[in-house]
Order: structure tokens, then sequence, then C-alpha cells
């Protein structure tokens, strides 16, 4: 966990946050500021600062990422018709939160 990093304490319970989903390494909740009908956070609980500092032996975590991801879109009801999965990557590309995080983004013409 880092002290000052907004998702380690949203991970840790810190901060109060309805999950729509758990498990021992990753939560999923959704956005504060949704830019869409659906929009989540799928988010390790591992700080991990972005997708520049992630190793090699933390691979497995991205595949779950997907993996819980594809579940989400379906129990959202957006699997069929259509969604967008996004790593913001630093600064330039829009990256606000330090802690990596797999955005599902849908639900448009649902
Ligand atoms: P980034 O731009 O870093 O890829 O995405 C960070 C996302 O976190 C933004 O879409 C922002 O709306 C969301 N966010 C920021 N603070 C909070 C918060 O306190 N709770 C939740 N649920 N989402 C947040
Ligand atoms: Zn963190």
């Amino acid at each position: 966990m880092s002290g000052n990093c907004l998702f380690c304490q949203i991970v840790n319970k810190k901060i109060p946050t309805e999950f729509l989903y758990e498990d021992e390494n990753v939560v999923v909740f959704k956005d504060i500021h949704p830019a869409a009908p659906v929009h989540l956070l799928i988010v390790p609980k591992k700080h991990i600062r972005s997708i520049n500092d992630l190793q090699k032996e933390e691979s497995l975590i991205i595949s779950e990422l997907f993996m819980i991801a594809k579940d989400m879109a379906k129990k959202q009801g957006v699997n069929e018709s259509g969604y967008k999965l996004l790593f913001n990557v630093e600064k330039g590309g829009g990256q606000v939160i330090f802690h990596l995080h797999l955005h599902l983004i849908g639900g448009w013409n649902k």
C-alpha cells in the first residue's frame, strides 16, 4: 500500500466505496465521474504506479484484469452492445490516479 494513494485507500477500505467485485487480487468499483452509462474501474490491490512500472512477474495481474473486465461487461449487460477497455498511461495519456486501473466503458444505445 502506498500511503498517499487514493486507490490504495479505496482498496484497503479506508475510503468507503461499493465494490461490484472483489477477490484476492482485484476490486471493481464505479467511476465517480462516469464517462458513459457504464463506467467501471478494475483495480489490482497491489500498488503499481502505471503500465510503465509493470514488471514481468506482474503479467498475471494484467490478464486477471481483462478476464474480470469480460465478466463484468456481461454482468452489466454491455457484452453484446460493446464496450471499451482502456489504460491511461502517464499524464499525457490522461492518467490522473497513479495506481494502475483498467477502465470498462460502455452502455451507449443499449
Ligand atoms: P485515470 O484518468 O487516472 O485513468 O482515471 C482515474 C479515474 O478515477 C477517473 O475517471 C476518475 O473519475 C476516477 N476517480 C477519481 N477519484 C475517484 C474516487 O474517489 N472514487 C471513484 N470511484 N472514482 C474516482
Ligand atoms: Zn495505490
